[in-house]
């Protein structure tokens, strides 16, 4: 399937007084019209950072960004902020964690999602005014054509969200990024949000990249896992395998540390230590320090190499970044089943 986003060798930093922040190194991935991506991964991995840059938000006297980033066959690093207003909202979208602070409190619902239409589109305010209702109503608002008018302090937290996707795909883009998008929401409101958004994801039939550290979240939304650690992709694949047999450590850690929901509760196997600096990232792989495996590849590779991110199956859809070979290589979970 042709890429509608494909990212090769992006590497996002930001030099400071301490040193430089080497917050995205050399990440690759290509997602097609249509798909879903969960990214996961712990605080500091490179999720939302990557994902800033292929909307273009990163302020360029503060970050070098190098590498490729293409939406929709459009190159996105080194783009002229005149034509990122113009690409930001008609081809690609993003929805963040806290719709609370991403509305503006003193405008309507209504005025905001028509300020998106009427910012890629000349039509009258009566016009992006019925497009705005036409949006909350597909988005599951009741009584749009009341609620258009309201402010967000009116609305509910769900609602807010609600208006954060109406107004994120007002202007049908094909790629939504969703940053953590039902973090801030209780448990039944986000089941309804996924919905929605797997929901429009085959209506407008987009390309969806989800941010999240959810793994619950992941297996109900997901077509493809990427796994970050460190700034860089560790493991890529279908959500299924990535799941119920994964091929990096790091991932069998955060499925491993995921506690049980049902049934006699067992012992937690945390992740030991924590992620590292991202000023002094440590050389070979990343994870090595953290990692209970690591003897098992011989001669201290793993504290000297960058493994890459290679098919280590028959399968050339499953990639992981790890020096582990033969039988080792492949960690059985039984998540699936104990995820919420
Ligand atoms: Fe662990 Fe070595 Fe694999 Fe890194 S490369 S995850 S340290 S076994």
């Amino acid at each position: 399937m042709t890429p509608y986003l494909e990212i090769t060798d992006l590497q996002v930093e930001f030099p400071t007084q301490d040193g430089t922040v080497r917050a995205v190194q050399g990440l690759s991935y290509a997602l097609p019209l249509g798909r879903t991506l969960a990214i996961v991964g712990e605080s500091g991995s490179g999720k939302s950072v990557s994902s800033m840059a292929v909307m273009g938000l990163h302020d360029p006297r503060s970050t070098r960004i190098t590498g490729s980033i293409k939406v929709g066959g459009k190159e996105i690093v080194g783009m002229s902020e005149r034509n990122l207003m113009a690409f930001r909202g008609a081809d690609a979208s993003m929805i963040f964690q806290d719709p609370q602070s991403s509305l503006h409190p003193y405008f309507t619902i209504g005025d905001q999602i028509m300020e998106s239409y009427r910012a890629h589109h000349r039509v009258s305010r009566k016009t992006a005014k019925a497009r705005a209702i036409e949006m909350l109503d597909r988005v599951g608002i009741p009584n749009p054509g009341r609620r258009v008018d309201q402010y967000p302090h009116e609305f509910s937290g769900g609602m807010r969200q609600r208006a954060m996707i109406a107004m994120a795909l007002v202007n049908d883009p094909k790629l939504l990024i969703a940053d953590e998008p039902t973090t801030a929401l209780d448990v039944t409101v986000q089941a309804q949000i996924l919905d929605l958004i797997a929901d429009l994801q085959r209506d407008f039939g987009s390309a969806v990249v989800f941010i999240t550290h959810d793994l619950g979240v992941v297996a109900e939304i997901a077509d493809d896992v990427l796994v970050m650690y460190a700034g860089n992709a560790v493991e890529h694949g279908p959500v299924k395998q990535i799941l119920g047999t994964p091929l990096h450590p790091y991932t069998w850690g955060l499925l491993e540390s995921i506690p049980a929901v049902s049934g006699t509760p067992g012992p937690l196997h945390p992740i030991p230590g924590s992620p590292p600096s991202l000023l002094a990232v440590p050389n070979g792989c990343a994870f090595h320090p953290r990692c209970e495996f690591r003897d098992r590849v011989a001669d201290g590779l793993c504290g000297e190499k960058l493994p890459d991110l290679v098919a280590r199956t028959a399968d050339p859809d499953r990639l992981s970044r790890c020096h582990l070979t033969g039988p080792d290589r492949i960690f059985e979970t039984d998540i699936l089943p104990r995820l919420p």
